[in-house]
Formats: structure tokens, sequence, C-alpha cells
């Protein structure tokens, strides 16, 4: 294998999603640059990959500045180096940026290995707009901070994408169905594990889901987009048609005038042309 630092997509929960170029690099690469030793180290005794000739390099956010000069050395020398993080996509939400800025800048071979991704898949489960998103990583844990921040990203044109944690969801709803009134939100969880989940609603529905039953597990909140925007993305003729296949006009343009924000004149100008074709 090339030197050089290869950035390698790890499983988010379920073992099987690892690709076989990723199982490639890990098996060939010198060097395993990591966030936690023993869970890259757990990772290679699940695939089944030998570790004991491998050097596991420990990677943290706050000193990697100072650790990408080592990477780049080691690189140098002719070290083929993976870069991991303890699940899904490393750079995102995880350390590695600095590392990989550092390398390119000294001339040595970058390469990504792709693979999962939360924020991705939590996007493809959540039914929202996918056509613009915006990826905006932890939400703060304090609550000034955390409406400072939703205010600052609620006329963006984009469904919004948080990573967020099962004991701090409930308070992110309550503020969510203060700053981005009226907008539908999900939140996806425990994804490609065995209780994976996504709910897509009002923040209020979705709060009174997790008053029944406790939030667990790892967890990815999502925002659809400002109401007048969110449309631009939508096939409002194919919604309608699917909600006229079981509901009344009424009820149908009801729905679809609640969910998205649409013009509710519109909806059943065309809501009646549907229902004489
Ligand atoms: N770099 C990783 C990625 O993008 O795939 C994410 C690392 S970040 C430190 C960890 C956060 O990602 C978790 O707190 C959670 O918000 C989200 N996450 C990771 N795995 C998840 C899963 N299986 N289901 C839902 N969210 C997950």
């Amino acid at each position: 294998m090339k030197n050089g630092i290869y950035i390698v997509a790890t499983p988010i929960g379920n073992i099987s999603d690892i690709s076989e170029r990723a199982c490639a690099v890990l098996r060939e690469a010198d060097v395993i640059a990591c966030e936690d030793t023993r869970v890259a180290k757990k990772l290679f005794s699940l695939l089944g990959i030998p570790s004991a000739s491998k050097i596991f390099f420990k990677l943290e956010d706050h000193t990697e500045a100072a650790q990408a000069g080592k990477l780049v050395e080691l690189a140098a020398a002719g070290k083929s180096i993976a870069l991991t993080s303890d699940a899904g996509s490393p750079l995102i939400s995880d350390p590695g940026y600095k590392v990989v800025r550092r390398c390119q800048e000294a001339g040595v071979y970058v390469c990504a290995i792709p693979g999962p991704c939360a924020l991705i898949c939590a996007l493809q489960l959540s039914g929202l707009p996918t056509n613009r998103f915006m990826f905006a990583g932890f939400i703060p844990n304090k609550d000034k901070a955390r409406a400072d921040l939703f205010n600052k990203l609620k006329d963006i044109d984009a469904t919004l994408i948080f990573y967020e944690t099962a004991n701090r969801i409930v308070k992110t709803l309550a503020m969510a169905a203060e700053v981005f009134c009226g907008r539908e939100v999900a939140v996806a969880r425990e994804i490609t594990k065995v209780y994976e989940e996504c709910r897509r609603g009002a923040a209020a529905e979705l709060t009174a889901y997790f008053a029944e039953h406790e939030p667990r597990g790892e967890m990815v909140f999502m925002v659809a987009p400002p109401a007048e925007k969110a449309d631009s993305g939508l096939d409002v003729e194919a919604l309608l048609r699917e909600e006229l296949r079981s509901c009344s006009v009424k009820t149908a343009v009801k729905n679809l005038v609640e969910r998205f924000g649409l013009n509710k004149n519109e909806v059943y100008q065309l809501a009646l042309r549907l229902k004489d074709e």
C-alpha cells in the first residue's frame, strides 16, 4: 500500500457495514491513528484483523495540531496510516481535519475510504428534504448557547442536522418548538442497531413521545427547512395524490398544509383538480 494517510470510515453500530476496501486498508496499514486505542483494537478483533504488529496512535481533539506533525513524519518515513474514529466517518464531529491539512501541505498522499456516517443515514431516514442540508455538529449543552445557535440558523433554507445526546433531547425539542415554531423536526436514534428508529413530526409530538418512551442511545436531531422555502424541494402533487388515496380533499389539504406550511388555497385548488382527474 502506498505510504500516506487513509481516512477510514467504520461502522456506527452494525459491524457488517465495514467495506471491503476499509478492511484491506486496516489490514495493510502500519499505523492506526484513532481516538481511543481500546475501541480501535476491539474493532480489529471483531473484524478478525491481526493488530499486534501495528502502531496505535491516539489522536485527540486538543492535541491534534501537535500530533499532526508526528503523523506527517511517519508518512514521510514511508509508513501507511489509517485514520479512524471510534465510529463512523472520521473528521465529522471527530478529530482529523488538522492532520489532513498538514499532510496536504507536506505533500503526503491523502485518501478517503468512504462508509457509514450518522448524519447521512439520519437524513435518509428522516423523510425531510434532502436537496439542501446543513450539518451543524453537536448542540451546545447550555440553554442560552442552544437558543443562540438555533436563532442563528433558523432562516437558513436547508434541512438542519445536529448531533445530540439522549439526556438532552427533551430540552432541545422544547427549544426547537419555540425557535422553529411550526416546522417539522425528526429524531433518528440507534441507527444500524437493534433499536433503530426515526420519528418525524411537530416538536410537541416528539416531546410527548419521549415523555412516554425514555430517550436512549445515540441520536441525530433534524429540523425541516423554513416553510415558504421547503416547498421548492417538494413534489406537492405526488404527496397530494398519496394523501387522496386514503383521505378526503379537506383532510388531505389540511395534512399537507400543516406538515409543510404550504399555501392552503393553492393546495386546495390542486387537490380539486386531482380529484376530478
Ligand atoms: N464521526 C461520526 C459520524 O459522523 O458518523 C460521529 C461521531 S460523533 C462524536 C458521535 C455522535 O454521532 C453521537 O453523539 C450521535 O449524535 C451520532 N451518532 C453516532 N452513531 C449513531 C447512531 N448509530 N445512531 C444515531 N446517531 C449516531
